[in-house]
């Protein structure tokens, strides 16, 4: 995926970091794991029945668009616009219910002395609704991008190469946080470092490479972002 940027991973001198860039779900909202129960329910209705496992494997990390793309192109045929409407609500119900910040995720945010943004596949309306509930929003409001914003999604960088062009920093000098493999390959891409958290349903393994420092708490992460 690096291939855009030849030679980064051998970069051994990063300019001085300017902006941390925060992927929302599995980063800042503890949203993954209610939102695969539903998915799985979701995706049996559509008819394409999966485990959790397989979803996880299949859509964390991915745009909204780029999951449509995927349940047609399963389905072999297309879904009329706004398919989601009728099972938006299942989400809304479950956040409502149970959704927390990340553990650890509010004492990093404090300890940050970095600008911060959001950049997530999630749309506008989602994301105010999910850092709204974990009160979060405020913290980064006028500073959340959604990949609604941009053509494609993560795995390509258009969202976070937008967020550091709207901020004015250079990619080079933006740290991303991430628990998918997507978004550590969309980072990749964007030319950019990398913290891949492995503390909710990604395995290490899945976020391992190039530019990329796999972390299970986020405790550790102020001290990791500036080092
Ligand atoms: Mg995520």
């Amino acid at each position: 995926m690096n291939s855009g940027n030849p030679g980064w991973d051998e970069r051994t001198k990063w300019p001085e970091a300017g902006l941390v860039i925060f992927d929302c779900d599995g980063v800042l909202v503890d949203s993954e794991k209610i939102a695969v129960k539903v998915d799985v329910q979701v995706l049996a209705r559509l008819g394409w029945p999966l485990t959790e496992e397989e979803v996880v494997e299949r859509f964390v990390g991915r745009s909204f668009a780029d999951m449509t793309a995927d349940i047609e192109r399963h389905l072999g045929h297309p879904l009329p616009a706004g398919w989601d409407v009728p099972y938006q609500r299942l989400y809304r119900e479950a956040f409502e219910r149970e959704l927390a910040p990340v553990d650890g995720v509010v004492d990093a945010l404090d300890a940050l002395t970095l600008p911060a943004c959001v950049a997530s596949g999630t749309s506008h309306a989602g994301l105010r609704h999910t850092l709204g509930l974990t009160g979060l929003h405020e913290r980064f409001a006028g500073r959340i991008f959604s990949a609604a914003d941009v053509p494609r999604g993560k795995p390509a960088p258009d969202l976070f190469l937008y967020a550091a062009r709207s901020l004015g920093v250079e990619p080079a000098r933006c740290l991303v946080v991430e628990d998918s493999r997507y978004g550590v390959e969309a980072a990749r891409a964007a030319g950019m470092r990398s913290f891949g958290y492995c503390g909710g349903l990604t395995p290490a393994a899945w976020l391992a490479g190039p530019g990329t420092t796999v972390f299970d708490d986020m405790r550790k992460l102020p001290a990791l972002l500036h080092g």
